[in-house]
């Protein structure tokens, strides 16, 4: 196939660098990259290829002897050097280049932010920087000298020299290129130091252009909790002297670990009461966490190659996942992941870009940094943890690290180590990155003489070039309550392994009512017969978090669905909320997140999976109505938890005040759909932080109100464009369907909005895209609107295009209207001239 990449051609590269010397003379329009490699041929008769793109070479020579076109050919994807042209023994390669890093917008390789040098070099980044075996098996020891008269000079690893216009860094830590990172710019940094336990003092450092200084230390302080983390749940250590963090403006992911260098998209770092709400805290908490728990699972041991990218995403976001839930409150996070995965990884399995976690062809690897290698290559790892156990698990992660610290590795190494840490056999758990698709567990159940029975058959569905699925091995985490509540059977982990099987409890007084997939225990989808009195019960009595959150979601969502379809809501979902309401003895985030309704994206996947064509209009129209009638039901209670909750005091984005926050804020959505906005414009009027402030404009924003708030927010953060994200935000996903469109056309062309900066572009086309029936619009302006943004920004930045053009990925959803209108925006942007390979890939695959 055609500039498609596949796992099974792997094969090792054969030279050894054991290290490169950089140095870079920085210029907006022509720095030079001056490169001089230490290599020893490992496989004779071999070819040196180096890739390089969009890089003039200036120079190239072998031993000191300059090479002349003739000794090398050159083309558009890089630079070979014949074997016959090469010693047999060790060399010295040295290239230099030309680079324009003030016209690179694609934000690869080598840029410019608003006057600073910065790089992004994963996934492969670093080839448009200088020659080089852009691939994650070369690990090399990097020395890099910067020339610049810029102030701030940083590298990876440790400085070992600096003087007026010049700075030198060395890494002791071999490394593939991809962890390449160099920083330049007139910043300041706000510093700290951290004491490992075993005594080395590391010098702690968050940079950021000058006047942000004072929105640094909430990062600061997380980067110590989590290394502090890092060394009690997992025995690992930092292990150089400093560690940096720098803020860039223009920055095509959340954050990059890079090592010793992390760079980070501004909205991850800076935070501030009054510019971040606390979901931006809870958020960059676990961002630097996130990246600084690669330097073990990333960066020390790396991916062999691409398609291992979960080995290191999956796990590290596992680990951040758990740092969360231990420094904040567990139970809670674990639902917001699982929403999260729902949302995003179920969407994407179920639709025509579903692929395995660890996929075997790619043709642009760029398109795959997604939710089904983060989201789901972490829920593999916690099912490896809950299969194990606790002790089972930190023993196989002890071994990886004394195994594989240093190497390159792949999925198979990872199975390994639990293989040979338990003593079982997880061949067939592999399927789990081998294969895409969301399993689907039926469940019935007998009860007699004491004994109950639980039969539990599964079936994956086929996805895109998978037909044939085979039973997967899956953890299933099982409670059983009395009638009267309580818990008979604690939590057990069942282990499926059959495409049918079933499991007995004995010695049971009563009929029990069963908790399944506690924890959310798989990535799977549980169907079985219940009736909307048990999922009230659950509701209530459930000492799992996770599973009583789980049952009121599952009414509220049938609820909506029963009302989308014409039919009336649910009396046991009504009065299991009114419950939920004056529980005082439950956590406030926890009833918050069980008050929030489920999405409109949510409730149209649900209908189409049972076979219906969702309408966009009904549901949104579904949701409201029922909003108003829990407003109407229960307007006495719902206003007294929004007066008794306000929190007062200095603000604090602690899990107990932000708990109660969130639930003031959920309560309100409910008032505000009965109050004409009032409480809502009153809190807009009164806030002092970010959450309340947005979280009103927010409310007001979806009931087609609050023009004079959005005037009076955008006239006051005007100059703080990651606070005016917040303000597009709101707008592209919640203004009114019949207006949105236009609303997002009118901010889009206004001067001040830059849609070249990929925070820009994802806050209003992303907030717009999240706006379900406004995307969906019957007309297609909503389809033909996005296609035309995709498009323009292509030429400059293919890869957060080719991203945001996941928006299509529900298209076949809905109705032929629809559909026609979602084939006419996909066939305009796939016959568009000179599309870029990241865009076509998903365009094919969308379309396809
Ligand atoms: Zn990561």
């Amino acid at each position: 196939m055609d500039g498609v990449t596949l796992l099974s051609d792997y094969k090792p590269y054969p030279f050894e660098i054991a290290s490169v010397s950089l140095t870079f003379r920085l210029d907006p329009a022509a720095t030079r990259v001056l490169a001089t490699l230490d290599v020893t041929p490992r496989q004779p008769g071999a070819d040196m290829v180096l890739q390089g793109e969009d890089l003039t070479l200036i120079s190239l020579s072998l031993d000191g002897r300059a090479l002349v076109p003739g000794d090398y050919l050159l083309d558009e994807t890089g630079l070979t050097l014949p074997a016959a042209g090469l010693p047999a023994g060790p060399f010295r390669l040295q290239t230099e280049v030309e680079i324009a890093p003030a016209a690179n917008t694609a934000l690869e390789g080598l840029y410019m932010s608003n006057g600073m040098y910065c790089t992004q070099c994963e996934a492969e980044g670093f080839r448009h920087i200088t020659f080089y075996p852009d691939r994650p098996d070369v690990m090399s020891r990097f020395h890099v000298r910067i020339e610049s008269d810029l102030p701030v000079l940083l590298s990876n690893g440790n400085p070992v020299g600096q003087g007026p216009g010049w700075a030198e860094w060395d890494d002791p830590w071999p490394k593939p290129a991809y962890l390449f990172a160099l920083v330049a710019g007139d910043l300041r940094a706000t510093s700290g130091s951290f004491t490992t336990r075993s005594g080395r003092k590391v010098d702690l450092n968050i940079w950021v252009r000058p006047g942000d200084e004072d929105r640094c230390d909430f990062a600061l302080g997380a980067l110590a909790r989590s290394m502090t983390w890092d060394e009690e749940a997992y025995g690992r250590e930092y292990d150089l002297d400093l560690f940096n963090i720098v803020a860039v403006d223009d920055f095509n992911m959340g954050a990059m670990e890079n090592k010793g260098l992390n760079i980070f998209n501004s909205k991850l770092v800076l935070a501030s009461p009054e510019t971040a709400t606390d979901t931006d805290y809870e958020r960059i908490e676990a961002v630097i966490a996130h990246e600084y728990f690669h330097n073990w699972t990333g960066n020390r041991i790396t991916c062999r190659d691409w398609f291992q990218l979960c080995l290191k995403e999956g796990l590290t976001v596992y680990r951040d996942q758990s740092f969360t839930r231990d420094v904040r409150l567990g139970g809670l996070k674990r639902i917001e992941d699982v929403a999260a995965l729902r949302a995003r990884q179920f969407r994407e399995d179920a639709g025509p870009l579903a692929h395995p976690p660890r996929p075997d062809r790619y043709k642009e690897i760029n398109n795959f940094y997604t939710a089904t290698v983060y989201e789901k290559g972490a829920e593999v790892v916690g099912m490896l943890a809950s299969l194990l156990g606790p002790e089972g698990y930190r023993a196989a992660l002890d071994l990886y690290f004394d195994r594989h610290d240093g190497q390159a590795c792949t999925i198979e190494d990872w199975i390994k180590v639990f293989e040979d840490t338990s003593g079982r056999d997880l061949s067939q758990f592999k399927l789990w990155y081998t294969q895409a698709g969301t399993p689907k567990l039926t469940v019935t159940e007998a009860y007699e003489n004491g004994t109950y029975t639980l039969e539990v058959s599964q079936t994956t569905p086929p996805t895109p070039g998978e037909e044939v699925k085979p039973p997967r091995h899956i953890p299933l985490a099982v409670g059983l309550l009395s009638p009267n509540g309580d818990e008979v059977v604690p939590t057990t982990v069942l282990e499926l392994t059959e495409a049918r099987q079933s499991f007995r409890f004995e010695g049971l007084a009563a009929r029990p009512v069963p908790s399944l997939l506690r924890g959310f225990s798989a990535p799977v989808i549980l169907d079985r017969a219940t009736t909307p009195a048990e999922q009230a019960f659950l509701l209530a009595h459930d000492t799992d978090p996770f599973n009583r959150w789980e049952a009121g979601r599952t009414l509220a969502r049938q609820t909506l669905m029963a009302m989308a379809r014409g039919e009336g809501a649910q009396l046991d979902y009504l009065d299991a909320v009114g419950r939920l309401i004056a529980d005082e003895e439950a956590d406030p985030g926890f009833r918050a997140a069980c008050l929030r309704l489920p999405g409109e994206d949510e409730i149209a996947a649900a209908l189409f999976a049972r076979g219906d064509t969702p309408d966009p209009d009904a549901i949104r129209a579904a949701r409201r109505k029922l909003m108003k009638m829990l407003a109407t039901r229960h307007g006495a209670a719902l206003t007294r938890v929004y007066d008794s909750c306000a929190v007062t005091g200095p603000y604090s984005p602690d899990a107990g005040p932000a708990g109660r926050r969130a639930l003031r804020l959920a309560v309100l959505a409910l008032l505000t759909t009965e109050d004409g906005g009032a409480r809502a414009a009153a809190l807009f009027a009164e806030a002092t932080n970010m959450t309340e402030s947005i979280g009103a404009l927010n409310l007001l924003v979806a009931e087609g109100k609050g023009q004079g708030q959005l005037a009076a927010f955008a006239a006051r953060w005007s100059k703080d464009p990651l606070v005016m994200d917040k303000w597009r935000m709101a707008q592209g996903a919640l203004t009114p369907p019949e207006d949105a469109a236009e609303t997002v056309t009118r901010l889009g062309t206004a001067p001040e909005f830059d849609w070249k900066n990929p925070n820009r572009f994802r806050s209003l086309l992303g907030g717009f895209a999240a706006n379900h029936a406004g995307f969906h619009r019957v007309d297609g302006a909503g389809y033909a609107l996005y296609a035309d943004w995709l498009l323009r920004l292509d030429p400059l930045n293919p890869q957060t295009a080719a991203r945001m053009s996941t928006a299509f990925e529900t298209w076949r959803r809905y109705d032929t209207t629809r559909q026609a209108h979602a084939k006419t925006a996909l066939a305009r942007i796939a016959a568009t001239p000179g599309l870029s390979r990241d865009l076509a890939e998903m365009v094919g695959r969308l379309a396809g």
